[in-house]
């Protein structure tokens, strides 16, 4: 299991730059620094949950408000009736290589499918 905090954690303090495109409370939205779509915002929560298997009873409700976020953004941007991908990677097969959870908003372009 992975302990230590990542480099989200100072973007939620920001102590170092993000482009936040969404706020509030629990959840903040920033665009991804290597962009994989026109559009790539990575959701967090504003409290540390390590991986998707770190979920529990105490600390769902962040990712409903992810959620939630994520259909109002949609909506803000034109987005929400194009379409567009969510993704939350997990652990080392996923890829996920940073162990703060965040949903990838991919949006902006036709999404392949099975992704690789
Ligand atoms: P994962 O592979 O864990 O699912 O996704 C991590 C994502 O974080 C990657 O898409 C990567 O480009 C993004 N990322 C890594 N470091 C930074 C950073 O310092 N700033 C921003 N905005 N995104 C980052």
């Amino acid at each position: 299991m992975v302990t230590e905090g990542t480099l989200f954690d100072q973007i939620i303090d920001k102590t170092i730059p993000a482009d936040i495109v969404y706020e509030d409370d629990f959840v903040l939205g920033f665009k991804d620094i290597n962009p994989q779509a026109p559009i790539h915002v990575l959701f967090i929560p504003k409290i540390r949950i390590a991986t998707h298997n770190d979920i529990n009873d105490s600390n769902i409700d962040y990712v409903t408000k992810i959620h939630h976020a994520i259909n109002l953004y949609a909506k803000e941007i034109g987005e929400a009736e194009n379409g567009y991908r969510l993704v939350m990677n997990c652990n080392g097969n996923g890829q996920q290589t940073v162990y703060h959870i965040h949903m990838h908003f991919l949006a902006g372009r036709m999404m392949n499918w099975p992704p690789g």
